[in-house]
């Protein structure tokens, strides 16, 4: 039986008696006890930035949802095992709810907030206090004082190693963060910089 007519199906009234004789379905689409208020997938295209949300009872019905949504015809384009994912972690959220920092958050790629370059969620994408997701260039000094201290401190170590210590802190003061960067981490960078 197709998703399509399974649906009408148990949209039938017979529907309700008819239910326990259904063969059993993959465990992973129906939870056996609490029913979240939605369940969450995903579908686009492998290696794309083309990814959406939708709530539906099996992977089928999502991707039904993605083919509507984008015009596609069903049987021109097979739901393929790479093309659906579950994402559980935004069960009982709506897919308008869904924003660049839960995809970043659930370890998948996302837009910058800031700057609209793709990020990825473990390498340069980062969801900052204010819940936005943005990639490491676009985040404050005060940002990264409070996220990656450590890494922060590298970057002006390099920074004050080629370009001076007098026109790094002329571009912080020009740019309005030099009193975001606590004295301590802004010693230890001049440090380490005339390190090397
Ligand atoms: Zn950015």
């Amino acid at each position: 039986m197709t998703g399509l007519s399974r649906r009408s199906f148990l949209l039938s009234s017979a529907a309700a008696f008819a239910l326990p004789a259904l063969p059993a379905v993959p465990a992973a689409a129906v939870p056996a006890i609490a029913k979240p208020a939605t369940m969450m997938w995903i579908c686009g295209t492998p290696g794309e930035m083309d990814w959406r949300a939708f709530n539906a009872p099996t992977a089928e019905q999502a991707w039904l949802q993605y083919c509507d949504r984008l015009g596609l015809e069903v049987d021109e384009f097979p739901m393929g095992e790479d093309c659906v994912d579950r994402v559980a972690a935004w069960d009982g959220m709506q897919p308008d709810q869904i924003g660049p920092a839960d995809w970043l958050a659930a370890d998948y790629g996302t837009i910058c907030e800031r700057c609209d370059c793709e990020i990825y969620s473990g390498s340069d994408g980062r969801v900052v206090s204010s819940g936005e997701a943005v990639c490491q260039a676009c985040m404050t000094i005060a940002e990264r004082v409070e996220m990656e201290p450590a890494s922060l401190v590298d970057d002006l170590m390099n920074d004050i190693a080629n370009e001076g210590e007098a026109e790094i802190r002329e571009k912080l003061v020009a740019a309005r963060e030099w009193g975001d960067l606590p004295a301590d981490l802004w010693a230890r960078a001049v440090a380490g910089a005339s390190d090397t």
